[in-house]
């Protein structure tokens, strides 16, 4: 991993700093649904006006068009002022960079708290508009990036912005890119992977890198079929990439050429349709018949995942082992996710599906890891450098 200034190298101390944060949160009826992310942010938020720095605080939300009032700040606003135990200064703006919010940050008294307004009600956010990300960088002395699960896209508030003041990675960020960064480095053996989700093509490119340094692969959730297809089986009405067989059979020969043990599924929990309480049955993975589908691996194999993983230092998990939101089919997900909790391995997990549900299960607590970016923490388990922590320290502190 490349290397990143972090809040120990920079005097960000009595000054105001411009804070990109991660608050694409859940709002539903003017109140933030899961807030995980606003509370992964306030460390770092703490630590500075510990430092007795002045904040302007940044996101994105949604995906608004332009400016929308259901995807405005303010609930945010006010649900950060309950975790900080102060006052967080909020102005509802046409977008970012108005004059309306020039106004209200230069206001903003010493050792304050402001959150600006959505920063995508403005196209030159996405754009990465040298414009946008002036008026940004005009508000501050120097940037402090936190936004982990932001920081692969090139955008005016996360590479910009970072090009135009002195700037350094937050406590979050700093330890996403610890923790992912580390895994593909030098992680403690065995090594064990567990995958999941949908699709092959998603990931391709995250099991080609793992491939190079896991011991062992557990492949699981609907990409497991199109494996056990290529290899020959009958999966009957599962879900399978018929494109991507080839470059399943690749990747098995890849795992043999790497000296990587790769476990496929042995059985699958079945059924005709996905719903709650229709007949199931439990066959071989590759003689499922016609008309059912693999929905959940099934418990020979969840026994042999658990053998798998006991002996493991170092799991990583992305991708839930079946349609885990529809119960039979939630059991080999809660399953794993009870022999991660249980094990005494450094576990780590990213991606959107499996994060929610180890938090649905109550087991988040019992996890060494769990990453709040799902894009991102893909293209950096890629091993692709992101274009958010690239631009870092490009601006020297005086
Ligand atoms: P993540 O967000 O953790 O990276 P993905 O988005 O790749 O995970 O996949 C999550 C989805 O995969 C879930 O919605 C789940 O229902 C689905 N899924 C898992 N196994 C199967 C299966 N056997 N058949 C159909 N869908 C599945
Ligand atoms: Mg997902």
């Amino acid at each position: 991993m490349d290397s990143f200034p972090t809040l120990d190298d920079a005097p960000v101390d009595g000054r105001r700093i411009l804070v990109r944060v991660d608050f694409n949160v859940p709002v539903k009826n003017g109140g933030v649904g899961d807030d995980t992310r606003i509370r992964k942010s306030l460390p770092t938020l703490r630590e500075l006006l510990q430092r007795d720095a002045t904040l302007v605080l940044c996101s994105h939300l949604g995906r608004p068009k332009g400016p929308q009032d259901d995807a405005r700040m303010g609930p945010v606003a006010a649900h950060l002022a309950t975790l900080l135990e102060r006052e967080v200064r909020y102005l509802a703006t046409p977008g970012p960079g108005s004059s309306e919010q020039r106004a209200f940050v230069a206001e903003a008294p010493r050792g304050s708290v402001t959150l600006l307004e959505n920063t995508r009600f403005d196209p030159r956010e996405k754009a990465n508009d040298p414009e946008l990300a002036s008026i940004l960088a005009g508000y501050a002395d120097a940037f402090v990036n936190d936004a982990f699960g932001a920081a692969h896209r090139a955008h005016a508030s996360t590479e910009g912005v970072a090009r135009l003041l002195p700037s350094c990675a937050g406590r979050l960020l700093e330890r996403e890119l610890r923790v992912l960064g580390g895994l593909l480095e030098a992680p403690e053996r065995p090594f064990v992977v567990l995958l999941g989700g949908v699709k092959v093509s998603d990931k391709i490119d995250v099991i080609r890198r793992l491939l190079e340094v896991a011991d062992r692969l557990l492949i699981g959730g609907a990409m497991a079929f199109t494996f056990v297809k290529a290899r020959g089986g009958r999966v009957g009405d599962s879900l399978v990439e018929e494109d991507r067989l080839e470059l399943a059979r690749e990747l098995m020969s890849e795992a043999q050429e790497q000296n990587v043990e790769l476990l496929l599924p042995t059985d699958a929990l079945c059924a005709r349709e996905i719903a709650p309480d229709v007949p199931t049955a439990v066959h071989p993975v590759d003689s499922i018949p016609d008309g059912e589908r693999g929905l959940d691996i099934g418990p020979a194999t969840v026994a042999a995942f658990e053998a798998a993983l006991e002996d493991a230092a170092t799991v990583l998990w992305n991708g839930p082992m079946g349609v885990f939101e529809v119960p039979p089919f939630d059991t080999g997900t809660r399953k794993v996710a009870e022999a991660l909790a249980a094990s005494g391995a450094m576990t780590v997990i990213g991606g959107g599906d499996s994060v929610a549900a180890i938090n649905g299960l109550g087991l988040a607590d019992e996890i060494g890891h769990i990453s709040t970016g799902g894009g991102a923490s893909l293209e950096l388990l890629e091993g692709k450098t992101l274009p958010g922590v690239a631009a870092l320290g490009s601006v020297a502190w005086a």
